[in-house]
């Protein structure tokens, strides 16, 4: 694979490749750009088939989080890292504090956190190596289960999409179809429910579906019919590349907005048939960037308050999307990836400006920045 053609590409900044023999450390850090800040981005642990596919999704994804924070308004830039190993069976304590020690001599241009097949545990571990790592427990400083925060960022993002759609941002008597209420999914129903919205929900756990119904009198609706309800509202809370072929053309619902990752199989084409359709897509990396938010309060000092606070401004942010889509009659999807761009374009130019930077402090220690 010719890895400059693939970093030019999307014009990445940085890729480390990360090898250590004792510990069978295999990892590639990929920085996509650091415009607006430090990157920062989970680290995925996969047993990909070969290097190249390694290369590509660490690629693919570091991207992803550039425009994710750049829409969210984070003083963050884009970066991501992959593990080359089976998350079963090949994690150890040592594997993790030498990935560790590499994030360590990036000396905060990466700041990493946990992604598919890595949890909190492996990121303390990490953290024994380096302070440049979010998302670890709260005893150890950190800001813990970020699904709270990642439901109001969606709830209000929800409101937005009703404002634009319905002329009301108010969720009384209007009916959702929540797909998947674990973490996410059951905070965001708890808020509806609140509200005195009507919920259908569904989840391959029926004790998940149990606890919804007793607690906010919510229809229970078998996983596979969720897209036939009849909903106003469609709220993908599981899985991703859930609106497909064959699901975009059962849903009923005027708004689709949810939890969920990658929930459009195919971005570009199932954006613009939703568009045609007239159905209103809340780009799924706007509306859950809560979670996101939530990690990039710890890098300060955490406080809960403040990313719940922050996560509700998902609102304004998806209230901006939609007047761009409207204005240019584009999807809400290029809209965003529009936003995005734009703010990175404005803050580039302010950093013509010279400035002494002081050192910060982050967790009671000092670093440059
Ligand atoms: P979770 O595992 O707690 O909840 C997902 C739920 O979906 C589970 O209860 C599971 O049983 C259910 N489910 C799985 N397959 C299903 C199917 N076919 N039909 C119906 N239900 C199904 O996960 P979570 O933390 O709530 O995250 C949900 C989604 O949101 C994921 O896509 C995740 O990547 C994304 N997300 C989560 C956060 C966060 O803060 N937790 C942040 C950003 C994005």
């Amino acid at each position: 694979m010719k890895i400059f053609s693939a970093m030019h590409e999307y014009n990445h900044e940085e890729v480390v490749f990360c090898q250590d023999r004792d510990s069978g450390l295999r990892a590639i850090i990929a920085i996509h750009d650091t415009t607006l800040g430090p990157a920062l981005g989970g680290t995925r642990m996969w047993p990909y088939k070969t290097e190249e596919e390694a290369l590509q999704d660490v690629l693919r994804l570091s991207r992803g989080m550039t425009y994710k924070s750049a829409a969210a308004g984070l003083n963050l830039g884009g970066g991501k890292a992959v593990i080359i190993g089976d998350p079963q069976r090949d994690k150890n304590e040592m594997l993790f504090r030498a990935f560790g020690r590499f994030v360590h001599g990036l000396n905060g241009r990466y700041i990493t956190a946990e992604d598919v097949g890595t949890e909190v545990r492996d990121m303390e571990w990490v953290r024994m190596e380096t302070p440049w790592v979010v998302g670890i427990s709260e005893a150890l400083g950190g800001s813990g289960d970020p699904s709270p925060v990642t439901a109001r960022g969606v709830y209000f993002g929800l409101k937005a999409c009703c404002e634009a759609v319905f002329d009301t941002s108010s969720l009384r008597g209007r009916k959702v179809a929540i797909q998947g209420v674990g973490h996410v999914g059951y905070y965001l129903a708890e808020f509806l429910h609140k509200e005195g919205a009507k919920l259908f929900v569904t989840d391959i756990r029926k004790d998940r579906v149990r606890r919804c119904v007793g607690q906010f009198g919510a229809t229970a609706v078998e996983p596979d019919k969720i897209y036939d309800a009849e909903a106003e509202i469609f709220a993908p809370c599981a899985l991703g590349a859930i609106i497909n072929d064959e699901t975009i053309q059962r849903v009923k619902c005027k708004i689709i907005a949810g939890g969920a990752n990658n929930q459009l199989a195919d971005e570009h084409k199932h954006g613009r048939i939703l568009m045609e359709k007239r159905i209103l897509y809340a780009p799924d990396y706007v509306i859950n960037a809560g979670g996101l938010i939530n990690v990039a309060n710890e890098v300060e000092g955490y406080h809960r308050d403040k990313a719940l606070k922050e996560a509700e401004g998902i609102y304004n942010v998806l209230e901006q999307i939609i007047a761009i889509a409207r204005q240019e009659n584009t999807s809400t999807h290029e809209a965003s990836n529009r936003l995005a761009e734009q703010r990175i374009e404005q803050m580039s130019k302010l950093k013509r400006m010279h400035v002494i930077s002081k050192p910060r402090e982050i967790r009671g220690e000092r670093y440059a920045w």
